[in-house]
């Protein structure tokens, strides 16, 4: 008699969200956790990031890497169907797709990002807002007369380091084209120091750097009152709250609420912006989904102890300050809802930053990627020659 052959069938694993968040979650668990039968619901087969985004407003030619996840994703046992997840029913742990479909779930994770709220400053989250900035920009060279640009930060922002970076970028720009002295650049927020949402003890760095630069910081300002603070060029982050998603509730701050396992309710977990995190941001995602993937039962040795070089108990966020890198090193318990920080280990690198260190994501899909990690990095270090930035006089 022939052997017996036994199939060990895993969990089946319905994710939501074809952005980094559910890419990074859709790679750990199939990585840790094999027996899984994973499904990803993506509204495109392409996963477009735009590393230079934030370059794009000072004149730097758009850059967008295409990660074709319909080739790629199942290279690695994850299936990947295209469409629009039109609700959920936590009651059959079903999801209804728009074309009709119905997919159960054993475990459903929930990653649909953000939209916007409404508000009145121009934003910077797509390459068509970086243009248009790009233009507005130009406009405060062309004035004659002193003028003002204030980058506030929405009391329900999201993730404010993009106003601190693009404050940083926007002096040295500003003074590559002996402009500086005429505009008056400010930062607008509801934290009494920049870097708050760190925890009580913020690094001081970010506060020196702008101190140097004469970047000005209108702090403490009533949430309800930072939208009557203008100037010449306006432009807003943040405001932004999760996107819907039918049959799932958000809490009063538009967020979907989760416990320090990412944990919805039993089975339903948020990974990446949509989420209650107190940190939302793309290099958060790999420890969001190392998160799920030990709730599910998966095997973290299975992914190893590091990736890209970035130890798994650690995070790392690195931020241009125009001539100069940020560097904050995090320990990746910390990020935990509730969890007290501990000071963050902060350092100042002459390197250009090297951004989504750490993720599966980048590690095997952006660095196999044709001429993707390194194109990008090159074109980095152009920016700082396009842009002509250095350390700020008297630094
Ligand atoms: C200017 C700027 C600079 C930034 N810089 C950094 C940085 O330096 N480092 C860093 O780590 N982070 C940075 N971030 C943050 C980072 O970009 C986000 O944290 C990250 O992209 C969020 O990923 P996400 O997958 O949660 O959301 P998204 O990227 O919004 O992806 C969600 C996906 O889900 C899809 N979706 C939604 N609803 C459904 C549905 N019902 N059915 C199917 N699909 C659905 C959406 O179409 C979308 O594709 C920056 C952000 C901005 C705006």
């Amino acid at each position: 008699m022939g052997e017996r052959i036994t199939t060990r069938i895993g969990p089946r694993v319905v994710i939501i969200g074809g952005g980094i968040a559910g890419v990074e979650a859709a790679l750990t668990i199939a990585l840790g956790f094999p027996d899984a039968r994973v499904t990803l619901v993506a509204r495109s087969p392409v996963l477009t990031i735009a590393p230079n985004l934030v370059y794009v407003p000072f004149g730097v030619e758009e850059e967008l890497v295409d990660v074709r996840l319909d080739v790629r994703l199942p290279q690695f046992g994850i299936k990947l169907l295209i469409g629009d997840v039109a609700g959920v029913d936590m009651s059959t742990s079903s999801a209804s797709m728009s074309g009709g479909r119905t997919l159960s779930w054993d475990a459903l994770v929930v990653a649909p990002g953000t939209v916007p709220n409404s508000a009145a400053g121009s934003r910077l989250r797509t390459l068509r807002d970086a243009v248009a900035l790009r233009s507005q920009l130009e406009d405060l060279l062309d004035t004659q007369w002193r003028t003002s640009m204030a980058i506030r930060i929405l009391p329900d922002s999201t993730w404010p380091a993009p106003a601190y970076e693009l404050a940083f970028l926007t002096d040295a720009w500003l003074r590559s084209h002996d402009r500086r002295e005429h505009v008056d650049l400010f930062v607008v927020t509801e934290d009494s120091a920049p870097f708050e949402f760190l925890g009580a003890d913020p690094p001081p760095h970010v506060e020196r750097e702008l101190e140097l630069r004469g970047i000005s910081m209108v702090a403490g300002v009533p949430g309800a009152r930072i939208e009557d603070i203008d100037a010449d060029l306006t432009i807003d982050v943040g405001g932004l709250s999760a996107a819907r998603v039918r049959g799932l509730h958000t809490a009063p701050d538009g967020f979907y609420a989760t416990d320090e396992h990412c944990r919805m309710t039993n089975g339903a977990y948020v990974v990446g912006d949509a989420g209650s995190g107190r940190v939302k941001a793309a290099f958060v995602t790999a420890w969001q989904a190392r998160r799920v993937l030990a709730d599910l039962g998966g095997s973290l040795e299975r992914l190893g102890t590091s990736t890209d070089g970035v130890p798994h108990d650690t995070v790392i966020y690195e931020m241009d300050l125009g001539g100069e890198t940020l560097v904050v090193r995090l320990a990746a318990d910390d990020l935990m809802i509730g969890a007290q920080l501990r000071p963050a280990e902060v350092s100042l690198e002459p390197a250009v930053p090297d951004k989504l260190r750490g993720l599966l994501t980048r590690a095997l899909l952006l660095e196999g990627h044709e001429g993707s990690a390194a194109a990008r990095l090159d074109q980095a270090f152009q920016v700082r020659r396009h842009l002509r930035l250095g350390p700020p006089p008297g630094s």
